[in-house]
């Protein structure tokens, strides 16, 4: 059913390149832990497989299930979310090219252009990507190659529009990025909005158990996939087997996992709005949220990453997000457990001191999948010690 896109997420999740093994019947489809294929004769492939670089059945089972969750026609896997993302820098852009990204993107993705890519003769600006004037005023035409958005935004959930952006770009013939992170394709579908190319790090929910690091792109657009496919082969960046095949195992509960996260942490949310220890809570489900509206169109829920900023300052912060008990101490989100994280000196240390630093009030919470009552005491029982 590769190819089959007539069937609801859910079912796709579980069956999409995920086809029993013909020789055995084995219901899950093996790994393929081997780096190289025999061949029947000079050039005779089996499968058109040779060496486990340019292809592995594992992989290309991901890669298919993964092109059938964001409706693309191409899907590549990495080994991280930023081997991707250089990946799709390299295939797009040349020195002289321009490129423009949210003020507010992941901090390792600006770390790696403007320490990686820039010095390559690529020139960089950041804009708030709420402010469409700002957008298109920051857009040099014929130079500018990508728009890179990433929505909800982290760690303050900024919202941006997909589809306003998407038409502004066109006009310019700039290609859109979306990075699908933090929604997962089963809350949101770029390519649908009238994005280009969707990145994930495949490490956060798509993974969705804190076990496995990949990253991938998803496009429809055939020549930008020969480039990617390309430099996924010449300069080797792919997922193993293993890691292919876990991450595999974690989408095909993608749906479920998803809606619980959305559900706790929406409780969450409301029932910290107004909490006499905090200034502000970020979670786009909230109907006073800036970006709810556009959220509610474009998402199907919002998500299981809220943020809080906490009137003590930076001193509250700190002790709130070293004295939860299930809410553990840690870089990443979008697993089943909860985690919680002091963005500005955990995720969001490389960006200290330019435009994308975080308030030092703001703590971040990766709502999992627990019981929403245990998760919720966890979080007021250590708002009351401060
Ligand atoms: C984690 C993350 C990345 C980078 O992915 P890795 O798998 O850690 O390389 C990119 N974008 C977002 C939004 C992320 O959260």
């Amino acid at each position: 059913m590769n190819d089959d896109y007539d069937y609801a997420f859910a079912t796709r999740a579980i069956h999409a390149g995920q086809e029993f093994d013909p020789t055995t019947g084995a219901v899950v489809p093996p790994i393929y832990m081997t780096s190289t294929f025999v061949q029947d004769g000079i050039g005779g492939f089996r499968g058109g497989y040779e060496y486990a670089r340019g292809g592995n059945p594992t992989r290309d089972s991901l890669q298919t299930l993964l092109a059938s969750l964001e409706a693309g026609k191409h899907a590549y896997s990495f080994a991280s979310g930023l081997a991707a993302e250089d990946t799709l820098l390299r295939a797009v852009l040349t020195p002289g090219s321009h490129i423009v990204m949210g003020n507010d993107v992941y901090g390792g993705t600006h770390r790696l252009v403007n320490r990686v890519h820039v010095p390559w003769g690529i020139s960089l600006s950041t804009v708030d990507m709420s402010d469409l004037d700002a957008v298109r005023a920051t857009i040099n035409p014929g130079i500018t190659k990508i728009l890179w958005v990433e929505t909800p935004s982290n760690p303050l959930m900024k919202i941006s529009d997909v589809a306003a952006l998407a038409s502004i770009a066109k006009e310019h013939g700039v290609m859109v990025v979306v990075d699908n992170t933090f929604a997962s394709p089963y809350l949101q579908q770029p390519l649908a909005l009238g994005a280009d190319v969707v990145v994930h790090s495949t490490t956060k929910y798509i993974g969705g158990h804190s076990d496995v690091l990949g990253g991938a792109l998803v496009m429809n657009d055939d020549t930008v996939a020969e480039k990617v496919g390309f430099l996924q082969f010449a300069v080797g960046a792919v997922s193993s087997p293993m890691d292919a095949w876990l991450t595999v195992r974690g989408i095909k509960t993608l749906a479920v996992r998803a809606e619980r996260h959305s559900s706790n942490a929406l409780a969450i949310a409301e029932a910290l709005v107004g909490h006499p220890k905090l200034d502000a809570v970020y979670y786009p489900g909230l109907a006073t949220h800036p970006g709810h509206d556009i959220a509610a169109k474009q998402m199907s829920a919002f998500g299981g990453m809220l943020s809080v900023a906490l009137s003590g300052g930076a001193a509250a912060a700190r002790t709130f997000a070293e004295s939860t008990t299930l809410f553990q101490l840690a870089e990443s989100l979008g697993g089943v457990e909860s985690l919680i994280g002091y963005p500005s000196e955990m995720t969001h240390a490389s960006v200290r001191g330019t435009e994308l630093e975080v308030p030092d009030n703001v703590v971040r919470l990766s709502v999992g999948i627990e019981n929403v009552d245990d998760l919720l005491a966890d979080v007021l029982q250590s708002l009351d010690r401060l």
